[in-house]
């Protein structure tokens, strides 16, 4: 198994709603935020050769919204998801498996491009991942995280026929809990960010990485105060 950091670009956000509870006054520390409180952040994806699959987590924003759409985010940096692939010699026509941890336009973005004016899945080959509760989620948004699930991001990967779904592992207790992706690598089911977000927890070498998405979106909300305000249920798990 080998893995690969793979960035498509960085993008802004507003610091306060990235830091929660916490005063700019700390947090500023951290990410410095730019004259209109914006700070910078990397859409950084995780490519997984495991075998004959090609198993790409997440894929950044894509591009197929107007520039009055991404006028909001000050999209920066030369980066791009097929550079990035290009660099480790890959190709997106080479992905085999598309895993969406959550399906916030930032993350799950490039799975469906532009061609004319039909929408089509950018991974021709692939499997498209994500489950069915997480699904439903994203497809009767809240009004709160409604602005993150963009239709036409959404969609045309389930009118393409690629998509699947994981099931979602409980444990005795009722709580979420674990199921198997691959034979290293496994699904951790969380609901704090979003419901049913998927970490797929990889057996690497003799460690143990999870990619935890925007459950940690940077190390500097690791300690529990520093959850997003963009949570929708930030303190699930913190006792
Ligand atoms: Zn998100």
């Amino acid at each position: 198994m080998k893995l690969y950091s793979i960035n498509t670009g960085y993008f802004k956000l507003d610091g306060g709603a990235m830091f929660g509870v916490v005063p700019k006054s700390m947090w500023n520390k951290i990410n410095p935020a730019d004259e209109n409180n914006l700070c910078s952040w990397a859409l950084r994806c995780l490519l997984i050769e495991d075998g004959n699959r090609l198993i790409l987590i997440d894929n950044g924003n894509g591009d197929k919204q107007d520039a009055k759409f991404f006028k909001h985010y000050y999209l920066h940096g030369d980066d791009t998801l097929d550079k990035s692939l290009a660099k480790h010699g890959f190709h997106r026509d080479d992905i085999t498996d598309a895993f969406l941890t959550h399906l916030h336009f930032d993350h799950c973005g490039g799975s469906i491009n532009r061609e004319g004016d039909k929408l089509v899945p950018a991974f021709k080959n692939a499997t498209y991942w994500s489950n069915k509760a997480h699904w439903d989620w994203a497809i009767h948004p809240n009004d709160r995280e409604k602005a993150s699930f963009l239709k036409e991001n959404i969609l045309p990967i389930e009118e393409s026929g690629q998509l699947k779904f994981i099931d979602i592992a409980t444990t005795k207790d009722g709580k979420l809990g674990e199921t198997n992706f691959a034979e290293n690598i496994s699904v951790r089911f969380v609901s704090g960010h979003t419901d049913n977000m998927m970490l797929p927890q990889i057996k690497y070498k003799d460690r143990t990485i999870v990619y935890m998405a925007d459950l940690l979106p940077s190390q500097g909300h690791i300690p529990i105060p520093y959850v997003m305000a963009y949570d929708m249920f930030p303190i699930n798990n913190a006792k």
